[in-house]
């Protein structure tokens, strides 16, 4: 008799494993099926981690090399350790997968490994080396991901035309980086070789960096990049690539819109022009679901597919591809299927640049609200004014709060600065609770800290900021 459970889960990425983990915890008995010998899909293996650890060390590797003798600190010019730096990465996966793997035994979540598929309504087939398993669910969540996006003609070896995939397992420093893209994969990426020692190319379609997140913050963070030593060769795009034999690569660029070819020599290529929903051999015909043009599984407002009690989460639906918006998405879709209201706030959902400074950012941009004509006012204030981030040496970047002219009310907030990752949270929370600028302005800020600077931003929505 095949197995019977309240909740199947195909793919254990942040969607995927998190749902499961709450619908256990409402009493739900959960499987998860994955493919990939290891929990915790892109964003632990392949994505949000292992890019974390090596924007870490590729960040301390420069600093020891550039800030270390201005702070008093005198040692000779730092030796990169490559390998061991892979190895730290690897480490850090490492102790999160187990983390998940730990997490379903204490939550009793049983975990197929192979490829899911579903076989009809209620009926999740298991395929792996082992031949084939059928499970038979009362619900189903579909929380298979994403992949990286393709460019017509330009083959993946992984080795020197590379995804982020690559990307993260060079074995050697290219001297010279390509980067195709300029979204958040690609300038973090492209941050953490150019660290290392890579010269690095960007060449982005659009006529901007970052598309989507607020263009003077935008603006702004090109020219700090560029002073890093970043090239841009922005509204271009890549014709072909061509595997020269001593190596290296020859890279045919155009302009956008057309016009003279242009020649670029490179050692690696990194093609992160975006990520495209996976559904491959999930079966989704044998219950009637039609994937989107965008290949996206279509849902309502509570998840739910065509089919009934069949659900999807995270990036393998339209909005942000995140992990955290995919973890909220299963928390709620769990909560749903227990017959309570679980719900997103996608109109608080943070969004980060991992990059030096970072950038972090919540609500509208400057750009929306002014193409939605929403009265706004804009509160700004930077950290060449904040004490802390003087004597942190990290004085680039501000705080910009817009907030409804009418209202006061917080809209958008957007920050680039040192740790904008973690100080994004208050205002995160802040809007979460429909507060205004004026709430902000009157929340002590511990002294001296980097958050000051929110709350003089806030301050500058309405009477003025004390230090500027
Ligand atoms: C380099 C990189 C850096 C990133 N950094 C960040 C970041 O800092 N912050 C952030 O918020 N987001 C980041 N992201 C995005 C983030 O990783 C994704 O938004 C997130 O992983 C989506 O979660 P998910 O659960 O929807 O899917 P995924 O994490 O993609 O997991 C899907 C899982 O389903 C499995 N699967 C697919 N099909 C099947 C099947 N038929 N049967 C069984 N298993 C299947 C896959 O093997 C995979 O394990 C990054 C992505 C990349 C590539």
């Amino acid at each position: 008799m095949a197995d019977q459970f309240d909740l199947t889960v195909i793919g254990s990425g942040p969607g995927g494993y998190v749902c499961a983990i709450r619908a256990a915890q409402l009493g739900m008995k959960v499987a998860v099926v994955e493919k990939m010998p290891t929990l915790g899909g892109t964003c632990l293996n392949i994505g949000c981690i292992p890019s974390k650890a090596l924007l870490h060390a590729s960040e301390l590797f420069e600093e020891a090399g550039h800030n270390f003798s201005h702070l008093g600190i005198d040692i000779s010019a730092p030796q990169l350790n490559l390998a061991q730096m892979m190895v730290h990465k690897d480490e850090t996966v490492a102790a999160n997968v187990n983390g998940v793997a730990f997490l379903f035994k204490k939550n009793k979540i049983t975990s197929f490994t192979g490829l899911g598929s579903i076989a009809g309504p209620g009926k999740v087939k298991v395929t792996s080396d082992k031949g084939e398993q059928i499970i038979e669910s009362r619900n189903i969540v579909i929380a298979t991901g994403s992949v990286p996006a393709s460019l017509p003609g330009i083959e993946i070896d992984e080795e020197r035309i590379v995804t982020s995939t690559g990307a993260l397992a060079l074995g050697a420093v290219p001297d010279r980086l390509l980067v195709i893209g300029a979204g958040v994969i690609g300038l973090e990426l492209g941050s953490v070789w150019a660290r290392l020692g890579s010269k690095v190319t960007v060449v982005e379609y659009l006529d901007r960096i970052l598309p989507g997140m607020d263009s003077e913050v935008a603006r702004q963070f090109q020219r700090i990049l560029q002073k890093q030593g970043v090239e841009f060769k922005l509204s271009a795009k890549v014709k072909s690539i061509d595997k020269q034999d001593d190596g290296s690569l020859t890279v045919r660029i155009e302009p956008a819109q057309g016009g003279d070819m242009q020649i670029i020599d490179a050692d690696v290529a990194l093609v992160a022009i975006g990520r495209k929903a996976y559904t491959q051999g999930l079966g989704l015909e044998s219950v009637g679901i039609v994937p989107d043009e965008r290949g996206r599984i279509p849902v309502g407002p509570a998840y739910g597919t065509s089919a009934e009690y069949i659900y999807a989460i995270g990036d393998v639906i339209a909005g942000p591809m995140l992990a955290h918006k995919a973890e909220d998405e299963g928390i709620a879709v769990a909560e749903i299927i227990a017959g309570q209201h679980g719900h997103v706030n996608y109109g608080a959902m943070p969004s980060v640049v991992y990059t030096n400074p970072e950038i972090a950012s919540v609500g509208r941009s400057e750009d929306e609200l002014k193409a939605a004509g929403i009265d706004y006012k804009v509160g700004k204030f930077p950290f060449t004014a904040n004490g802390r981030a003087k004597a942190q040496m990290a004085t680039q970047g501000f705080v910009k709060i817009l907030a409804d002219v009418a209202t006061d009310r917080v809209l958008g907030a957007h920050i680039i600065g040192k740790n904008a990752s973690e100080m994004i949270e208050a205002l995160t929370v802040l809007m979460e609770f429909s507060g205004s600028a004026e709430d902000l302005a009157r929340t002590t800020a511990a002294h001296p800290t980097l958050s000051e600077a929110i709350r003089e931003a806030a301050l500058m929505c309405g009477d003025g900021a004390i230090h500027i």
